[in-house]
């Protein structure tokens, strides 16, 4: 038997990848104009960092983490999410004291081990954006219009951002205990996941997908009414940011995120098409985590979008996506006219001329078959008479004219003709 892929995980390759490229570069662009940086951390990471930022009680952590120990018996983990590892590279290399640089992006794959299905898979990629140092609504306001705009320039139009918020330590207390009072009256109606969330971490009875338990909670006391004066501004100006920009949003009241670190601000944005997986992306401020995992005391909030969701939302709508046909295409008729062929290709390259040509030397009919196949603009065809004569035959593939061409100098001829068009 062949070896074939691990389940969930995919190959991506011509056509979808040109479409990966195509998201890719305007996320990077985009990125830029709002001075973001990108960061590259490594797909592993020590499985603590993940286990004690994301939380001991979340699925990620419980169920879907791809944790093994290495040779010595270090446990490792894939790495499930980027903010802990950005936050932990921030820490390492203390990149908080630099004041131009607090903002940062990462495009990359992600690794959970979940039930494969559409829009869920056990690798999958996102792009990711932390900005660190503020503490201010603007800042929360200004990462969810990054995402809403990037979903519309990509041509996502129809997405929907639900916000809430958290509250802080303060305000969490009083509500978790409001909660926890409302929740244990229909403790036994619930899955077993959530009767032991209810005792060690309420709020994440909220994330739960079983439709019993999301039935219950329906009704469940909302956040908003117990948040203290700080917070409450916090949300107000976030509002009013978000307003000022022409975002709209819905205020979704049991929104809180399969991650424990979040406070105040926790968003989601949900698009239409995915069915069960109809979230695109979500984030959310953490002002805890630097000092959680051992830092200084840095305020910050991020998000993440799948690239595999936004893929499947997109389906082949992408505008300007193409795949790239080549300028010309060289034809050999024999050994020596290959040889010729192959220095022309090369030299024509090094001018950023898109090059394809015949490796096998097979008939002109057959060469010409593969040439249309490419679609190539131009044909270039090389046979034993015309090295003799120092020409080459250059034949348009669009209008069918052929005209001979000198080969002394046919690079420059051959890309000046290209670059005219
Ligand atoms: P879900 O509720 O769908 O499981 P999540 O809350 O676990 O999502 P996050 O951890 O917030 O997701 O990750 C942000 C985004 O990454 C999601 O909105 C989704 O688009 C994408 N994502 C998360 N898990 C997967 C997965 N297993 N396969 C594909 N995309 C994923
Ligand atoms: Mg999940």
């Amino acid at each position: 038997m062949p070896i074939t892929a691990i389940k969930g995980m995919t190959d991506i390759f011509s056509p979808e990848v040109e479409l990966w490229q195509t998201i890719e570069a305007r996320a990077r662009e985009l990125f830029e104009s709002f001075g973001y940086r990108e960061i590259r951390t490594p797909i592993v990471e020590k499985t603590e960092l993940f286990a004690r930022s994301i939380g001991e009680d979340t699925d990620i952590v419980q169920k879907e983490m791809y944790t093994f120990p290495d040779r010595k018996g270090t446990m490792l983990t894939l790495r499930p999410e980027a903010t802990a590892s950005i936050v932990r590279a921030i820490m390492q290399h203390r990149l908080y004291n630099i004041p131009t640089m607090g903002k940062f992006f990462a495009i990359g794959p992600m690794f959970r081990y979940e039930r494969p299905q559409k829009g869920r898979y056990r690798q999958f990629h996102q792009i990711d954006a932390e900005v660190i140092g503020s503490k201010e609504p603007i800042v929360d306001a200004e990462v969810m219009y990054w995402a809403m705009l990037f979903l519309e320039k990509i041509g996502i139009g129809s997405t929907e951002l639900h916000i809430n918020s958290l509250g802080c330590e303060e305000c969490r207390m009083p509500y978790k205990r409001s909660l926890v009072d409302y929740l244990k009256k229909y403790e036994a109606s619930f899955c077993r996941d959530c009767q032991r969330r209810i005792n060690t971490n309420p709020l994440r009875v909220f994330d739960c997908k079983i439709e019993k338990c999301k039935e219950i909670v329906k009704e469940a006391p909302r956040i908003l009414e117990f948040l203290c004066g700080e917070c409450q501004k916090h949300f107000d100006s976030v509002r009013f940011f978000l307003d000022q920009v022409g975002c709209s949003y819905t205020v979704d009241h049991h929104l809180v995120r399969g991650l424990d670190y979040y406070n105040r601000t926790a968003f989601e944005i949900i698009a239409s098409g995915l069915g069960a997986q109809n979230a695109v992306g979500g984030g959310g401020r953490y002002d805890g985590l630097f000092k959680e995992l051992g830092g200084p005391d840095i305020p910050a909030v991020g998000f993440a979008l799948g690239v595999e969701r936004l893929m499947i939302v997109l389906g082949e709508n992408l505008p300007g996506h193409e795949i790239k046909k080549p300028d010309i295409y060289l034809i050999a008729l024999g050994d020596d006219a290959q040889k010729t062929c192959f220095l022309i290709a090369q030299n024509l390259r090094k001018k950023s001329v898109y090059v394809e040509m015949g490796y096998e030397l097979k008939s002109l009919k057959s060469q010409m078959r593969r040439a249309d196949k490419f679609g190539a603009s131009y044909v270039v065809i090389l046979g034993e008479n015309e090295l003799v004569k120092g020409v080459a035959v250059l034949r348009n593939m669009t209008t069918k004219e052929q005209f001979e061409l000198s080969l002394d100098g046919i690079e420059k001829t051959l890309a000046e003709k290209i670059k005219k068009e």
